[in-house]
């Protein structure tokens, strides 16, 4: 250990001693960063990352967790261990958990308590990385000194600078193993110059060190090193600007977690700051309502503030009894953020399903949960060489930049500059996975300027005219199921009922407005989008639609239900076994599907996915035609 690190520890040991209040008081008020170790095992990363926990006084996870929460009962000090046996724990430990996705662990020095993020540096744990980066003030990139600037150095940088990590360390490891070389330290920091050049990383910090032997992780230089005039690494650390400190300068944005109101007369907006100040007597503005009001106090656990900043978490009250719910955002008056429904956006895949472009996600951005849908991609990043590359989709672990549609417009800045009102998550709606992490660029400005044309005449007065409730009624099922003889044979008895009514058939379609589309799963997303279009159309004209489609993806039945009016939209499953309408084989489809003659067939070698809970469900294999059409006008009963 250095001199100066013993002398720290000794200070600390003395304190906890005399005045554990005093001890405990301090940590309380340093300040928090949060950093990133980018490297493989071989890089040294295990044993540097033992290092800093071992050179600075060491906290142990439980430990700093009960100092933050303010418990007086701590009068225990990390435990002194072994620096080789922490090393080789770390290490077993990050093997046994390469698959979970980032390992933190916490320390703390006299000025400063960290959170270092320990992700897996290969490829394929791009999204680990990800994940780890996402809030991170700083990254350290480790190079080994006798290897220098490999492609994943390159990889974790590129990374690192696209999650809008402001603060790069380039911390040059082993050089115990160069002999303390300044040539060999020299030429990788020229080396890496070039390559950040390139990538727009503005400026990084080369640290020679060597967690082996403790060489400028606490102090520098160091013996070994006389010839290197920059900071120690963990003195580095301890000076870094935290992001939370800079995003006070930027104009007060804060997301509504939740409300609350725990009596009539407290109404109070709670969230976490993203950027900017805010006091009492403050004017701000709730978007995307726009409406304005004045803060009336801000409360926190420990009382009422005078001020609040960036990073933290608050409840604001306001003076006037505005509309404010989770997902706004409480913004300066005077420079409120926009809001928009398309968007450019940077998008990280991280499950193990490709991205299907045209499908339903939910997409949270802050505290707003949209359902959006992601564009076939411009291009795909290589992660190593930085080349763009044409793409369909995205595959796990793959970075790419699309166009995102959300169903509602959003309250967003660009990632660049608020990494919380920029950054987004999207998770499958079935599974609940998150399945992608994004970054918006900026909005598409059409979504601004095409506004809905207000007219005069509603789909109500449609409606009306027609005396008759619209619907939609969708029929679902397996290739030779039954939808179009049954849609046909409901839409007669409709038609003898004096109901305006409209059969849209699948394979009509796609003679017509669909014959630009195949049977990819991208294509048939796309072709039940617009068929859903059509038929909210249809229904905005008054009408009662029928439509036959095989519709074999739940997201998309569910697309099309979250397009129209619920009460209108009526899912009619029409459950034929497999070997019953392969057995009927109208079209002779399924021979062909069966002979390999045609591909993506559904049932046969691409997915059905059966309703779980449809409006009304028709057995084919109990009920004629006759029956199964009446059954479901009596469930449709009344039409007006
Ligand atoms: P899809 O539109 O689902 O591809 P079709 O309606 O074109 O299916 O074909 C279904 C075939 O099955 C028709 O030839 C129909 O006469 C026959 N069929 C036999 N029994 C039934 C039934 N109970 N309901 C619907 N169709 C049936």
């Amino acid at each position: 250990m250095t001199k100066q690190a013993s002398d720290t520890s000794y200070k600390t040991d003395a304190l906890i001693a005399e005045d554990i209040d005093a001890y405990l008081d301090q940590h309380q008020n340093k300040s928090l960063l949060r950093f990133i170790t980018c490297g493989s095992v071989d890089d040294g990363k295990s044993t540097l990352i033992g290092r800093l926990l071992y050179d600075s006084k060491m906290i142990f996870e439980d430990q700093l967790a009960a100092l933050e929460s303010d418990s007086k009962k701590v009068g225990t000090q990390g435990q002194e261990i072994d620096f080789a046996l922490l090393v080789d724990g770390l290490a077993a430990e990050r093997e046994q958990g390469i698959t979970i996705d980032v390992a933190y662990r916490f320390f703390a020095t006299e000025k400063r308590k960290f959170i270092v993020a320990d992700t897996p540096g290969h490829e394929q744990y791009t999204r680990n990385m990800v994940t780890g980066a996402s809030t991170a003030d700083c990254a350290v990139i480790l190079v080994d000194a006798r290897k220098g600037v490999l492609v994943q150095t390159r990889r974790h940088s590129y990374l690192a600078h696209l999650l809008g990590i402001k603060h790069l360390v380039l911390a040059v490891n082993k050089m115990d193993l160069v002999d303390y070389d300044q040539q060999v330290f020299d030429d990788i920091v020229a080396d890496y110059a070039a390559f950040a050049k390139e990538i727009g990383i503005e400026a990084f910090t080369p640290i020679p060190i060597s967690g082996f032997k403790g060489d400028n992780i606490t102090a520098a230089p160091s013996e070994n090193t006389q010839w290197y005039e920059g900071p120690a690494l963990i003195e580095h650390l301890e000076t870094i600007e935290i992001a939370n400190v800079a995003a006070q300068e930027k104009p007060f944005r804060m997301a509504v977690q939740w409300v609350n109101r725990p009596n009539l007369d407290f109404r109070g907006f709670s969230g976490l700051i993203g950027s900017g100040t805010v006091k009492p007597g403050d004017t701000v503005r709730i978007v995307p309502s726009g409406k304005t009001s004045t803060v009336k106090s801000i409360v926190t656990f420990d009382g009422e503030l005078d001020e609040a900043v960036a990073g933290q978490s608050v409840t604001l009250t306001l003076e006037d009894e505005v509309d404010c719910s989770r997902g706004d955002v409480i913004s300066a008056s005077d420079n409120p953020p926009e809001a928009s429904d398309q968007f450019e956006a940077t998008i990280v895949w991280m499950d193990e399903e490709a991205l299907k472009p045209g499908r339903g996600y939910w997409l949270k951005l802050a505290s707003q949960m949209v359902t959006a849908t992601v564009q076939e991609p411009k291009y795909e990043i290589n992660v190593n060489s930085m080349e763009h590359l044409a793409a369909k989709t995205l595959g796990l672990n793959a970075i790419g930049v699309a166009e995102v549609h959300t169903e509602k417009p959003v309250t967003f800045e660009a990632y660049a500059d608020n990494r919380a009102l920029g950054g987004f998550i999207l998770i499958d709606k079935i599974t609940n996975a998150t399945v992608g992490a994004g970054m918006l660029h900026f909005s598409l400005r059409r979504a601004q300027n095409v506004h809905w044309q207000a007219t005069t005449i509603t789909r109500d007065d449609h409606a009306g005219m027609k005396n008759q409730k619209p619907r939609v009624l969708w029929f679902t099922g397996l290739s030779g199921s039954g939808k179009s003889t049954i849609a046909n044979a409901v839409e007669q008895r409709l038609n003898l009922m004096n109901r305006h009514t409209f059969l849209l058939d699948g394979d009509n379609v796609r003679h017509g407005l669909n014959k630009d589309l195949g049977f990819t799963e991208a294509d048939r997303i796309e072709n039940i989008r617009r068929v859903g279009e059509v038929a909210k159309l249809m229904t905005d004209a008054g009408l009662i639609v029928l439509t036959a489609f095989i519709s074999p993806f739940r997201a998309e039945r569910d697309m099309v239900r979250a397009m129209i009016d619920d009460c209108e939209f009526i899912e009619i499953f029409v459950d034929t076994p497999l070997d019953v309408a392969e057995q009927r084989d109208v079209k002779g489809l399924y021979k062909k599907a069966r002979s390999g003659e045609l591909k993506n067939f559904t049932g046969i070698d691409s997915p059905y996915e059966a309703p779980e809970a449809p409006e009304i469900r028709v057995n084919t294999v109990e009920m004629t035609v006759e029956e199964a059409a009446d059954h479901i006008i009596q469930h449709i009963l009344p039409l007006k």
